[in-house]
């Protein structure tokens, strides 16, 4: 009897030593220990990231830790890498960041639209309205980003860990922060771009002419344009003819959702690829365009593709690429054309944009092949550098 008691409690010791290894619930073992400090990558200078170590602050009632892990790199990221238009050099970047909550102050209840928040939570931050905080409960399409810093493009302070190629990062009180636990990884870094094309398509639909059975055209099938077409797919619009120059975009165009392509290099002049564009749709011109390029020409050719009475959205210049040249008779006045411009997006564009991510999914749409390379965080010079000869969609850094 003696030898079993000695079995049991070897037995019951084995047994707490195995529970205890699992880690308790509040602490998630995939987050593991909380180190002192944090890699954060800084833009130093112009064309240079150094990765910087940085003491992990205190976590405040109202703070969150965040261990990041991944972060798309934005065309904004590549301006400011470049020219630093924003003037923050020394910056921490990374706005399209996602990651797992490992610690909270004890005022952290719920996310800025209501859900829960815990431990072990994966989260994404959108604005931060420092004039009008209630901007995620009020009217949220009256304002556009005007008057919000984004984490990613904070000007350095004490607490260094402020953007998403990092280690960590430091949610402060007042930020807009949004549980999507139940997206994966890939649709997470996806949501910033995807939120873009959300709003561009709501802009849209505010002239009443884009409709589930509308002729569209999308010019321009980088990740805005490509991401603009599995948006359009998901509200039903079947009928989507898709315009760039380069064939290997086109064909990605078709797997998101485009009925038809068309390369602009294979039609000499205007009226020729006009022609083109209303072959694919049968004859007809376009109801609506998407002008997603950043070229003046762009802008100027996709007039033509548009019906009389039809309707145009211009997304395409993040940044000022020079003045393009319309006729006023002939595009706006004659043919009474509705246009609506969209920048950026809203805070309801972004929660709009977890849903999105489902559907496009749900439907076939191959949303993950937009995520076309994975760097860890101390190559992201190497990263940059591919996001700037273009190699790819959307570059992503990755924690290891
Ligand atoms: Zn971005």
């Amino acid at each position: 009897m003696a030898a079993n008691n000695v079995n049991i409690e070897e037995i019951v010791r084995q047994v707490l030593a195995s529970m205890s290894g699992q880690a308790p619930a509040s602490a998630p073992a995939a987050a593991g220990p909380i180190p002192k400090t944090s890699r954060v990558a800084v833009l130093s200078q112009l064309e240079k990231f150094e990765i910087k170590e940085y003491p992990i602050p205190e976590v405040g009632d109202d703070d969150i830790l965040v261990k990041v892990e991944g972060c798309g790199i934005c065309g904004t990221d590549a301006h400011e890498f470049r020219k630093d238009p924003f003037n923050l050099i020394p910056v921490a970047l990374g706005h399209e960041g996602t990651g797992e909550i490992v610690k909270m102050g004890k005022n952290v209840k719920k996310d800025s639209a209501g859900k829960d928040l815990h431990i072990g939570d994966k989260v994404v931050t959108c604005m931060i309205f420092k004039d009008n905080p209630d901007i995620t409960m009020f009217d949220l399409n009256k304002q556009n980003v005007g008057g919000a810093d984004v984490y990613g493009l904070l000007p350095d302070d004490d607490i260094h860990l402020n953007g998403w190629f990092s280690d960590y990062i430091f949610i402060r009180k007042g930020s807009t922060v949004f549980n999507v636990s139940d997206l994966d990884l890939t649709s997470r870094i996806l949501i910033e771009p995807c939120a873009v094309l959300v709003h561009a398509v709501e802009r849209a639909k505010t002239t009443g002419i884009l409709r589930f059975n509308s002729r569209v055209v999308v010019q321009g099938c980088g990740p805005i344009g490509l991401i603009c077409i599995a948006v359009l797919r998901t509200m039903g619009i079947e009928t989507i003819v898709a315009v760039d120059g380069n064939n290997k975009r086109l064909e990605m165009a078709k797997k998101m959702g485009a009925s038809a392509s068309v390369n602009f290099a294979d039609h000499k002049g205007i009226e020729a690829l006009t022609a083109a564009v209303e072959q694919c749709f049968g004859g007809h011109p376009a109801d609506f365009g998407f002008q997603c390029t950043g070229s003046p020409a762009g802008h100027s050719n996709i007039y033509k593709f548009i019906r009389n009475g039809g309707g145009l959205c211009e997304l395409g210049f993040f940044i000022n690429a020079g003045d393009a040249t319309i006729n006023p008779h002939f595009d706006i006045c004659s043919k009474e054309l509705t246009m609506v411009g969209s920048w950026v997006y809203t805070l309801r564009d972004y929660a709009t944009t977890f849903d999105f991510l489902k559907r496009a999914k749900g439907i076939g749409l191959p949303i993950d092949e937009l995520v076309t390379h994975r760097f860890p965080l101390e190559q992201i010079n190497e990263a940059m550098g591919v996001n700037l000869r273009q190699e790819g969609y959307k570059i992503a850094i990755v924690a290891g």
